[in-house]
């Protein structure tokens, strides 16, 4: 289903400069049109952000695709996702092989992912919480994906990234975002690496934005 949608999707993200093969595979697996209200099905291979209820939004998959790029995924790692939102992100990454831990504020949307994981059988723990805080049961992660805006990086998750770990994360004010992708060092230094001009819900939490 919605075979035809799904190629111009990756040609659209080929054009836009995703190229790294295993990510392109992984949206060649993962069925878009299963994350998304029934209604907005047939939308689902847009290069769109979606609604999936209660204000919050399924992200355009080119976002998703940078993200995940950015990631460096390799099978085998372990990954923190702060957003589950409709599950898709997360989806993606175990598509890759990656063991993914996943968190989301919202129990409706938490609830929703887990019933569609469970149907799908979708390898990933899922949790309803405020992610801002990490997970540090499972901690240190290889590597840390935050699919909201910040106002920061919360601190709790620079401490949960293992050494030589990768962070992606959506950082600035409630308009506007500059991706970051922050490689923590053996050495205990930091690199960043910014790419300006993204656009998020809001990362809520003790270490986010204080409302909605
Ligand atoms: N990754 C999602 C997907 O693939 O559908 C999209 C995420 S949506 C853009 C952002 C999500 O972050 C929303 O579902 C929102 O409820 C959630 N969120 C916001 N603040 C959060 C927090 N502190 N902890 C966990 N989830 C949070």
């Amino acid at each position: 289903m919605y075979e035809r949608e799904k190629k111009q999707l990756i040609e659209t993200l080929r054009t836009r400069g995703i190229s790294d093969e295993s990510v392109i595979q992984a949206f060649n697996d993962v069925p878009r049109h299963l994350f998304v209200p029934k209604i907005l099905s047939p939308h689902a291979y847009k290069d769109n952000p979606l609604p999936i209820g209660q204000g919050q939004t399924i992200s355009q998959p080119y976002t998703v695709a940078f993200m995940t790029e950015k990631l460096e995924p390799v099978r085998g790692l372990k990954v923190l996702e702060i957003g589950t939102g409709s599950g898709y992100q997360a989806a993606i990454l175990a598509a890759l092989g990656m063991r993914v831990y996943s968190i989301e504020r919202s129990a409706a949307l938490y609830d929703m992912a887990q019933t569609l994981f469970d149907q799908l059988t979708i390898h990933a723990v899922l949790k309803c919480g405020d992610g801002t805080l990490g997970w540090k049961i499972f901690s240190p992660y290889d590597r840390i994906i935050v699919t909201a805006g910040a106002p920061i990086v919360p601190e709790k998750l620079i401490e949960q990234l293992s050494p030589e770990g990768i962070m992606v994360i959506p950082v600035g004010d409630r308009q506007s975002q500059t991706m970051k992708k922050i490689r923590k060092q053996a050495d205990g230094n930091y690199t960043v690496e910014d790419h300006p001009y993204f656009s998020f819900v809001p990362l809520i939490g003790r270490e986010g934005w204080k409302t909605e």
